[in-house]
């Protein structure tokens, strides 16, 4: 086979492009498929290489502040101060290490990510319909598009109804074209290559049918090189305004350090050698050099718990958003119910059965008024069965003892009705060849197919919304299979009924046509359908649904549903699933009528609406959003990318959602499972407070870092601290205390809080006045344990080995206050804290004693043994300062949240 090589699949027919392909119709066989997957290779463009470890370790030295600290280390080195030079160049490893640790956990949560994101495709293989991951296509297979695919590979299309593709990625127009199989000329522009899709383009409505003529790098899109290497950087606004902040602070702390070097020099006439070694390492303690990388360290651990639960963030800056969210719209099907459809309820001509079995087996009893029937007595659900099973693009699998779905699981639902009607699906659709589709939109909501015999008969088979059905319905069949004249009311009546118990209700009608035809139009049906009946299904909400609209209730956030389905339906949901106000439902009929103020009042105090098409749900959430509401919003099909892209959050459904939805989604569910959004919506309130802890701890203890030396210059006391210890500190609480609140679990009340203020900035008053007072505290205790130790005579060595482990306590000590940001610090899960925080204190602990207790690090560090009783005190003096910030908090608390505690 040449296949690959080959170039001018468009001018070629049908046949011949299947039989250059040895391909068929129904499709390869699985054998073949993976034969030709070992000859082909896998679907997907290769990707970017990767660079060597050296290399990405060497490029976190490139970066203003590690070019201040190596000069910083060179002129040490010529003052042949070695110790300080050391560790300066330490410093410079420390924050290499901790890049490349950041960069490490972001590719692996961006992986995470991608795998999940990973395309799927429909293909025919063996005559059977499968899903199957998009890498695995090879040439030759058969795959099935609707509106909403994503083209998986390059293909020749076999059929096309109605099929659309948005073809911007390759050809730059973005209006879609229409697709049709017929050849075109050979010279034609890729645009102009009607007969062919290409890997990569959008399918925007209609469906339609390919062979798979080149894949990975072989198709359109992998000729177009440029394409390949899409990195994304893990970042958020916040975090960039955060690296904006640092790099602003770094040359605000420069500055300082010029002065007092100068102000030193000028009026204190220090030795210039020991006053350049104090404000080096001054503007060392006070740069948060660490800090850009360990907030980044924050956003991959965020995405990663949520992949953990089920919710792929798209775009990063959503981590932040989903914190903020006061409302969460939702569907209804698959979302908060579980998508697993079962027939219960059929209704034909004044006759009411009913079916016992849930399950998709295709097999089982139907009864009337308890009792089981025999199909013999009922004719007419013989036609009701053969339309359940042709207008239908669903199949049943069973996998051993269990049947389920491929294709939409209330198609599925009617097989397996068709199959207790006594039809075989397989069967039907192979006397009654589909000659044309109008497939379902959520517009139109309802779906026809046009089938044709062998023996020239031809009919029309539909299935839709009974209010949309009932309008283009001219008559009604009977039980013995004739016509009656059609009573509209009685109709609508019934479905009312049968939506008020909570099902979803449906109706099935034909429309006898002659053989001649076989286009199908929305003309051709109506005002001439004829109604078989009406049937109605159910799908359990889903218990943890129910749970989680109340956690969404207890966190200030409102949860409204949002329903392409009927009114009665959607209220009975709602009011299993617990929302609020279940009972009053806005129709889509309704919100029409509404002037754009009338519907902003409606979209604040109503919380179900049905009957709604995507065209609502962009006016509804433009209408809250000017409220000044956050708005999360979920969609599937590819008319609600508009509502997605408005919504501060839009949420595509990972397995029932488009591709074109998940593309237009910030965030995708893996499950499909409302619970999933909350438990993003909870991540994402951790994130931000994760985010604003490691900000809290790193800019408070550098402050008191610094100024401890500050002070000592500009008072011109003795230093308490000598420059090499201070390096040391910076450099040991860095890569451990400073990383550690980068893995801080979720705070007991997260969900018990509103929640935050979009405008919200992050540098509140506040966290102002938590910096300047720890910093205060800082030199308070720094100051008072060198007085203490001058007072008891200590040698100088002694005093500052002391003060050095003094500021190391304070600062774990100000790490544990820092974990429990709005709740009490004394909880046993507080105390408990995390393992990471465990080794952190482990790692600091053991760098302290070496450096206080064992002789070589004694003579580089000029330190002392300190004895017991002087560290009980150090740690005493920990604890004091815990004890004040945790009472001022206390009464913060008590004073403007009296309820939050
Ligand atoms: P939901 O918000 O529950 O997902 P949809 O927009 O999917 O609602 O469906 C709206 C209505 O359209 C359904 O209540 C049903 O009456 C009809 N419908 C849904 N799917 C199909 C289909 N495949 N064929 C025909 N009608 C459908
Ligand atoms: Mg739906």
């Amino acid at each position: 086979m040449q296949m690959n090589e080959q170039r001018n699949w468009h001018e070629l027919s049908q046949e011949q492009v299947l039989l250059a392909l040895e391909a068929t119709p129904a499709g390869l066989s699985a054998d073949e498929a993976v034969v030709r997957l070992g000859i082909h290779g896998p679907n997907r463009l290769p990707p970017p290489p990767r660079q060597s470890l050296l290399r990405r370790f060497l490029t976190h030295f490139h970066n203003i502040l590690i070019y201040v600290l190596l000069g910083a280390a060179l002129i040490t080195g010529l003052l042949e101060h070695w110790a300080d030079m050391s560790v300066i160049l330490a410093v410079v490893i420390v924050n290499a290490i901790i890049g490349l640790i950041q960069e490490g956990k972001a590719e692996k949560a961006m992986d995470a990510i991608r795998q999940i994101l990973a395309p799927r495709a429909a293909v025919l293989r063996d005559g059977q319909r499968h899903t199957v991951a998009g890498d695995q296509l090879v040439p030759g297979d058969i795959v099935l598009l609707e509106a909403g695919d994503k083209v998986p590979a390059d293909l020749r299309l076999l059929k096309a109804h109605g099929l659309h593709i948005q073809e911007a990625i390759l050809t730059g127009e973005s209006v879609a074209v229409e697709k049709h199989p017929r050849p075109v000329a050979s010279g034609s522009a890729l645009g102009d290559r009607f007969c062919l899709a290409f890997s990569g383009t959008t399918v925007t409505s209609g469906q339609g049918m390919g062979v798979v003529v080149g894949t990975g790098a072989r198709t359109e899109i992998g000729r177009i090189s440029g394409l390949l290497a899409e990195v994304k950087s893990l970042t958020t606004p916040l975090v960039e305004q955060m690296a904006v902040f640092a790099r602003w602070l770094t040359l605000f702390i420069l500055a300082i350090a010029a002065l007092i070097f100068a102000y030193g020099i000028l009026v204190r006439h220090h030795d210039v050698t020991e006053l350049f070694m104090a404000v080096v390492g001054l503007s060392v303690a006070a740069i948060p050099e660490g800090l850009p990388a360990v907030l980044t360290i924050t956003l991959a651990v965020g995405v990663q718990a949520m992949a953990r639960r089920n919710a792929i963030v798209r775009r990063l800056p959503a981590i932040e958003t989903l914190g903020a969210v006061s409302v969460i719209c939702t569907d209804k099907t698959g979302t908060l119910t579980r998508n697993e459809m079962s027939v219960v309820s059929v209704v034909m001509d004044g006759q009411h059965y009913s079916i016992e079995d849930t399950g998709y087996e295709p097999r089982g009893e139907m009864a009337m008024a308890g009792r089981a029937i025999s199909l013999l007595d009922h004719p007419s659900l013989t036609e009701l069965g053969r339309v359940a099973a042709l207008c239908n693009d669903a199949e049943l699998k069973r996998h051993q003892d269990k049947w389920a779905v491929e294709g939409d699981p209330m198609e599925g639902a009617l097989l397996a009705l068709a199959g207790k009607c006594g039809m075989d699906g397989g069967d039907e659709r192979g006397q009654w060849a589909r000659t044309d589709v109008i497939p379902f939109d959520a517009r139109h909501k309802f779906m026809a197919t046009l089938h044709h015999d062998h023996e020239n008969h031809a009919f029309i088979a539909i299935k839709g919304a009974p209010e949309q059905i009932l309008t283009m319905c001219k008559a009604q069949r009977t039980a013995v299979g004739g016509m009656a004249p059609l009573n509209q009311g009685d109709w609508r009546q019934l479905a009312e009924q049968i939506a008020a118990q909570g099902q979803r209700v449906l109706a099935l009608a034909v429309v006898p046509v002659s053989p001649e035809h076989t286009v199908l139009e929305h003309g051709d049906l109506t005002g001439s359908l004829i109604l078989l009946g009406l049937v109605g299904f159910i799908d359990p909400p889903r218990p943890e649904a129910m749970a989680a609209v109340a956690q969404c209730q207890a966190a200030g956030i409102r949860v409204k549903m949002i329903t392409g389905d009927h009114a009665a339906t959607a209220a009975a949901i709602a009011g299993q699933i617990g929302l609020q106000n279940a009972a009053t439902v806005l129709t889509g009929a309704e919100l029409d009528q509404l002037d754009d103020r009338a519907l902003g009042e409606a979209a604040m105090n109503t919380d179900v609406f049905a009957r709604t098409s995507p065209e609502h749900k962009l006016r509804l959430v433009m209408a809250m959003q000017a409220h000044g509401l956050t708005v999360a919003m979920t969609g599937d099909g590819v008319n609600d990318t508009p509502a997605l892209k408005r919504a501060e959050v839009g949420i595509a459904m990972g397995m029932k959602g488009s591709e074109a939805a998940k593309e237009a989604a910030e965030l995708v569910l893996a499950d499909d499972n409302f619970a999933s959004i909350v438990a993003a919506v909870r991540e994402g309130r951790t994130v931000y407070d994760n985010i604003k802890k490691v900000i809290s701890w790193t800019l408070p203890t550098n402050a008191g870092e610094a100024s401890t030396i500050m002070v000592a210059l500009m008072l011109g006391m003795a230093l308490p601290i000598t420059p090499v210890q201070i390096l040391w500190v910076n450099m040991i609480t860095a890569v451990s205390l400073g990383i550690a609140l980068a893995f801080e679990p979720t705070e007991e009340h997260t969900m018990r809080r509103p929640p935050r203020p979009r405008d919200q900035p992050l540098l509140t008053g506040t966290l102002v006045w938590h910096i300047v007072l720890v910093a205060a505290l800082f030199l308070g205790g720094v100051f008072g344990v060198y007085a203490y130790a001058v007072e008891q005579g200590y040698s100088q060595e002694l005093a500052r080995t002391m003060v050095m482990n003094t500021l190391v306590v304070m600062e774990i000590f100000h790490l544990f206050f820092i974990r429990n940001m709005y709740g009490t610090s004394l909880t046993w899960q507080a105390i408990r804290g995390t393992r990471v925080i465990w080794w952190a204190v482990l790692v600091v602990t053991a760098g302290q004693f070496a450096v206080t207790y064992l002789s070589p690090l004694q003579a580089v560090f000029a330190t002392q043994a300190i004895p017991l009783l002087d560290g009980v005190l150090i740690v005493g003096t920990g604890m004091a300062l815990f004890a004040v910030i945790e009472i001022e908090k206390q009464i913060r608390i008590r004073l403007f949240q009296p309820d939050r505690r």
